[in-house]
């Protein structure tokens, strides 16, 4: 099965476990886009993870983890995420593809010089580079990792590239300039290092197809943080897409047949822009604490997430735009505490109330019409069959169902690989 498990909202949603939960059973693990900026947290076995480059499968020595074209390299984390693994003992396979892009230290520079500058119009970027890198990419003055290898042209580059970006940096950021044969210094050391890894990864990919291997196409993000379909512009800058996965990892489109869109049973988002069903005061840092395994807090970042109620218009559009064959609804056990749940059905904007999702201004200026429901109030964890959990849980799970109009195939009542009902 070639199966891609993308977010249906603002990320978060707990991809990473339903991730490595499904892995198990593939053969390659692949991240076809995003970069370092966000982070998967996995628990097993091994002890808690927090994985930003790295595919899923890492924790399988007999899966073939791919980092393709579509992703922005950064080397330096790469390192140190693979260290951490190294150092609890794991050993994994990787692959990264010979055209990804790698980010550069003027991306990651350009990130936070840029917030300042921008002041309170800021976009709530992790600082990253990511916006800086894809911006190199598609003027096609970045630089992909085969490059890195004929040392003659990559000076070359560099020298032509920082002379603009210096320009930037001493004029309009009012910042050192960067010396380019220190950049270039760096990547030969990194290029070095990721030597072993390197190879065609669509060629791997397309063959393993061919020869019906199971592959697994890990989503970063969700539909809501899509360049072109989301929130712009408090969006990432790569498509977040399950049918972005041919495109970043170089496989046919038609190859996809399974999509497993994941959503949390309420929401979280990270970073500015419009959130119609956020929540504020004591009643958000309640649900923030009890949030996910540790409290809604950046898997990256650290930074405590907004959360709100489940937002049913943003959900069913993150779903349809993904083009999920299958939904997995996570952390239906952190709402045991809450009296009576709230699901965002409509949005009101200017007198009329709206089922379809909204252009940002509008969302801005729309108010949640909320559907309400009976709460459990008992834990669920530990419950092993879907059909055992308390009537008002399943009564939550089928009614969001029918608003997202498709199948919820599984639903996660832990943070753990085998805390999951199967529907
Ligand atoms: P991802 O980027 O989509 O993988 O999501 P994150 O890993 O950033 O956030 C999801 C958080 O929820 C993590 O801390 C997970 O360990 C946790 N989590 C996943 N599924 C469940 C669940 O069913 N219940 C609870 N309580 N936590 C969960």
């Amino acid at each position: 099965m070639i199966r891609a498990i993308v977010g249906a909202n603002w990320g978060d949603e707990g991809k990473g476990k339903i991730t490595d939960m499904c892995a198990s059973q593939s053969d390659i693990v692949v991240r076809y886009q995003g970069g370092a900026n966000a982070g998967h947290t996995i628990i097993n076995e091994y002890g808690r993870f927090a994985l930003h480059l790295l595919p899923s499968g890492v924790f399988h020595k007999n899966i073939i983890n791919v980092i393709a074209n579509g992703v922005a390299l950064n080397i330096e984390s790469l390192r140190e995420e693979m260290q951490t693994l190294i150092d609890a003992g794991i050993e994994f396979n990787l692959r990264i593809g010979e055209r990804t892009q790698v980010i550069l230290p003027h991306h990651v520079l350009m990130d936070t010089y840029e917030e300042e500058r921008l002041g309170d119009r800021k976009f709530g970027s992790t600082k990253s580079g990511i916006a800086p890198f894809y911006a190199d990419k598609y003027s096609k003055t970045g630089i992909q990792v085969w490059e890195l290898y004929n040392k003659e042209r990559l000076l070359d580059k560099l020298k032509h590239l920082y002379e603009k970006v210096n320009v930037q940096f001493k004029y309009l950021y009012n910042k050192p300039e960067i010396d380019y044969k220190e950049v270039y210094e760096k990547l030969i050391a990194d290029a070095e290092f990721i030597k072993e890894y390197v190879c065609d990864t669509s060629k791997l990919l397309r063959d393993a197809i061919k020869e019906g291997k199971n592959v697994l196409f890990e989503g970063q993000l969700g539909s809501l943080k899509d360049t072109d379909h989301g929130i712009y512009p408090y969006v990432t800058s790569s498509s977040t897409l399950a049918g972005y996965a041919a495109v970043g990892a170089g496989v046919p489109p038609y190859a996809i047949d399974n999509i497993t869109v994941i959503t949390k049973a309420y929401s979280s988002a990270v970073g500015e822009g419009p959130f119609v069903s956020e929540i504020f005061g004591e009643e958000a840092d309640e649900l923030r604490i009890k949030g996910g395994d540790k409290g809604e807090f950046g898997a990256t970042t650290g930074r405590p997430r907004r959360v709100g109620y489940f937002d049913a218009v943003a959900t069913r559009y993150g779903c349809e735009i993904q083009g999920a064959t299958e939904v997995c609804m996570t952390c239906l056990d952190v709402l045991s505490y809450m009296e009576t749940l709230h699901i965002c059905v409509g949005y009101e904007y200017d007198g009329v109330v709206y089922k379809e999702f909204l252009t940002t201004d509008k969302l801005y200026e729309a108010k949640p019409v909320y559907a309400t429901l009976p709460g459990w109030k008992c834990d669920i964890r530990g419950i092993k069959d879907y059909n055992e959990l308390p009537k008002e849980a399943k009564d939550y799970v089928e009614f969001i169902e029918k608003e997202l109009g498709v199948r919820i195939s599984m639903v996660s009542n832990g943070p753990k690989r085998d805390e999951i009902l199967y529907r």
